[in-house]
């Protein structure tokens, strides 16, 4: 018999985002598989109500809540003393939230303090014959591996994109408030410095990831490299298609080698085995070779295409649906006038 405990904080606005939604539904999927065991809901933010009763018909048989200003946004000494007294009032065993960088910044702390145990990126989870199980990726998304453990309690923290999110009808839940005395707060947060939406170029919940390779930045036919135009075609189309933006190696190097590179394109773009491996239905590389350290990356892409002018690199060799030999530059160009109109 475990008690479940869905471990969330609110987003700005008060409510629960997709993330949180996500490993909701995994919570409740697992209570019900697991005979005998109960999901209760732990919420942390500035105001939890509005959070509570968008998920008041969740099945949860209590809402607790730590709520007020110290926990309206992410400080590690608050989340933690917040997160450890929600699972000690809920006397939780299994404890499940969302992988957002504010849970996994302290979540293992928490661990720490309620003598449990913890598993990060977790990609599934379930149960066989009334024993749970979590499941994540290895050397570099290349092995996955199904994990269970006898220790309580027991953390996970789950990827975002990996579950559907709750999607209940919303309600009026009563929320049990656990009193906290914060020590006093060495850290003040005196707000939140991110790029406008529209400058952000990564967005995990993009349905097209478009990858920008070295090409883009190499002397073309005419012998000159064309780093503005290139500038101007991918922008354009990023924009346009809000679609997300990956890189190559080759590409996010190169302002180190001295080159002319895209100025938007960070180390945070990389795609790959040394990179990052995104979850998105489909993608477009162009001007991108194909190598198998950065198509590791595309682990999780499930409809891959490539424009590239050699027939023969590597996408060709049975990693891209499909391959259209061709120029990025005039591909592109043409598809920007295609959404302009449309
Ligand atoms: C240990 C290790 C880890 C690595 N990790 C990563 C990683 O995480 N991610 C990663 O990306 N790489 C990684 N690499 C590097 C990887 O092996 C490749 O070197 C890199 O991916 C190549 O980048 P690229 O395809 O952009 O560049 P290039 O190999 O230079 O390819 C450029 C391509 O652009 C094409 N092209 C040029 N102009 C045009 C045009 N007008 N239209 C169409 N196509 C055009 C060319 O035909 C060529 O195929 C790693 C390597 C090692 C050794």
């Amino acid at each position: 018999m475990e008690t479940i405990l869905f471990l969330a904080h609110t987003e700005t606005d008060g409510t629960l985002g997709k993330a949180a939604l996500e490993s909701l539904n995994s919570a409740k999927t697992l209570a019900s598989a697991l005979a005998g065991s109960t999901l209760v809901v732990g919420l942390v933010g500035a105001d939890v109500q509005a959070a509570a009763n968008q998920i008041a018909s969740s099945g949860a048989t209590r809402f607790l809540g730590v709520a007020g200003a110290d926990f309206a946004q992410a400080r590690y000494s608050s989340d933690v003393v917040a997160a450890e007294a929600l699972s000690k009032a809920a006397a939780a065993s299994i404890i499940i939230g969302p992988a957002t960088s504010r849970w996994n910044r302290v979540m293992a702390g928490v661990a720490q303090r309620l003598g449990g145990r913890i598993d990060t990126h977790v990609t599934g989870i379930t149960a066989a014959d009334g024993k749970p199980s979590v499941t994540r990726w290895y050397y570099r998304q290349r092995m996955e591996g199904v994990l269970s453990r006898t220790q309580r309690p027991w953390i996970t923290l789950l990827e975002s994109g990996c579950s559907p999110a709750y999607s209940g009808a919303p309600g009026s839940a009563t929320v049990e408030l656990v009193a906290i005395s914060l020590p006093a707060q060495r850290t003040t947060v005196t707000g939140v410095q991110a790029p406008a939406a529209d400058a952000q170029t990564i967005r995990p919940d993009a349905k097209l990831l478009f990858v920008a390779g070295a090409g883009w930045t190499k002397k073309q036919a005419d012998g000159q490299a064309h780093p503005v135009e290139a500038e101007k075609l991918i922008l354009g189309f990023l924009n346009k298609a809000k679609a997300s933006l990956g890189s190559t190696k080759s590409l996010v190097d190169l302002s180190g080698e001295g080159q002319a590179v895209l100025t938007f394109m960070t180390h945070m773009n990389q795609i790959g085995q040394t990179g990052a491996t995104p979850r998105h239905p489909k993608g477009l590389a162009t001007c991108c070779h194909g190598e198998e350290p950065h198509t590791v990356g595309w682990r999780f892409i499930n409809e891959r295409r490539a424009i590239n002018l050699n027939p023969a690199c590597s996408w060709a060799q049975g990693k891209a649906d499909v391959l259209y030999v061709a120029d990025s530059f005039a591909v592109m160009s043409k598809i920007n006038e295609l959404l302009t109109a449309k």
